[in-house]
């Protein structure tokens, strides 16, 4: 049995993370600024994520960014992995189960209110997208091991059937996995941190999960660009749009996958079938306010295909989507902003004022 993965060991994980990170979607800072920008990059959440604050002097700058590391790998280490044994997510799904269901058994235990105020609006998308969005699917996903090194195998269908079997929130066995959400919540918790401190021209990067605080210094709009699904290894960007003081978040099917027998096996799960979602979308890039919303619509709508994700997000207020079809073409919802003229073409590499 053949199986390749695009990445197989940590090297190449880093770096194609590096490369996600760096294209996806791309910022292009602007000229005039008062200070030069102060830029982290940490690898956190299994991916390169980059905090860069604009218009701030140097010293105050690495001060803030020190807090920001610190957060972020609290929220990876402590609080949402489902492997690092510190993590409140790991406790919990490793706990007794006992006899009740896993939402009786949340409520119940000892559980960090942080932990349980993220779980409940995971819970609360998922009723919103029909089970698109699923916070339930740990047996899952542990099974089709995506993230692993090496990836997969692929499962037999027997034991897609029975991990399946526990992946509701009614089963006692059933396992917590936040990753479809919990970027896009610690991007969030790092904004309001950055903007108490007075922040308010900041690019937060959490491998594509872009959050920006406010506009460039000058006032303009950064210019955020969107990864062409079809462009493999190469990540040129399909279009660049003007945002300011907006969560992007991007799902796609190129992001954590492995090849086996020629078949690609992507790391976004339909719920109902218990494999890889195959709804014809490449990718799903969502505008929104909040970054952990956008988080989950991005995974649910990846699942739910171009026609019902539209119809979900025209129906939130401020909410926009692009939806990328397998075969490249573009959705897009009523006010998802136009493509910039003359920066479509630009390489992952550049940023131009
Ligand atoms: P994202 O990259 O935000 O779309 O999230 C993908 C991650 O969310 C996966 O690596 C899994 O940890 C988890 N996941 C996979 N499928 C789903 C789903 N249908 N609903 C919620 N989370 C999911
Ligand atoms: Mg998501």
């Amino acid at each position: 049995m053949k199986n390749v993965y695009s990445a197989s060991t940590t090297v190449k994980k880093l770096a194609f993370c590096l490369l996600t990170a760096l294209t996806l979607p791309m910022i292009l800072t602007g000229c005039g600024r008062r200070e030069e920008p102060v830029s982290r990059t940490d690898f956190c959440f299994d991916t390169v994520v980059s905090v860069t604050l604009y218009d701030i002097p140097r010293k105050d700058g690495e001060r803030l960014l020190d807090r920001c590391t610190e957060l972020l790998t609290h929220y990876d280490r402590e609080v949402f992995s489902a492997h690092d044994e510190r993590a409140v997510l790991w406790r919990f799904n490793h706990a007794d189960p006992g006899e009740g269901s896993l939402t009786a058994r949340l409520r119940s235990a000892d559980v960090d209110p942080e932990f349980l105020a993220l779980t409940e609006r995971a819970f609360s998308w998922q009723a919103r997208t029909d089970g698109a969005f699923s916070p339930t699917l740990g047996c899952l996903i542990d099974l089709w091991n995506i993230g692993g090194d090496p990836p997969g195998p692929v499962p037999t269908r027997e034991a897609v059937a029975e991990a399946l079997s526990h992946s509701s929130p009614e089963d006692p066995d059933a396992r917590l996995d936040l990753g479809g959400i919990a970027k896009g919540y610690a991007a969030d918790r790092l904004k309001e941190y950055l903007t108490g401190e007075g922040v308010t021209s900041a690019v937060i990067n959490l491998g594509g999960n872009v959050l920006l605080i406010g506009a460039r210094p000058d006032g303009s709009p950064f210019r955020v660009g969107i990864r062409d699904p079809g462009s493999g290894g190469e990540s040129s960007v399909i279009l660049t749009i003007p945002l300011s003081d907006q969560s992007v978040v991007t799902s796609g099917i190129y992001e954590r996958y492995f090849e086996e027998d020629g078949v690609r096996y992507h790391h976004i799960l339909d719920p109902s079938t218990g494999y890889p979602a195959d709804s014809g979308l490449s990718s799903v890039t969502i505008l929104s306010a909040d970054s952990a919303d956008g988080d989950a619509l991005s995974t649910a709508c990846l699942v739910l295909g171009a026609e019902k994700g539209q119809a979900l997000i025209e129906s939130l207020p401020d909410t926009e989507a692009l939806f990328i079809t397998a075969e490249g073409e573009q959705i897009r919802t009523a006010g998802f902003p136009e493509d910039l003229a003359g920066y479509s073409a630009l390489t992952p590499s550049r940023s131009r004022d």
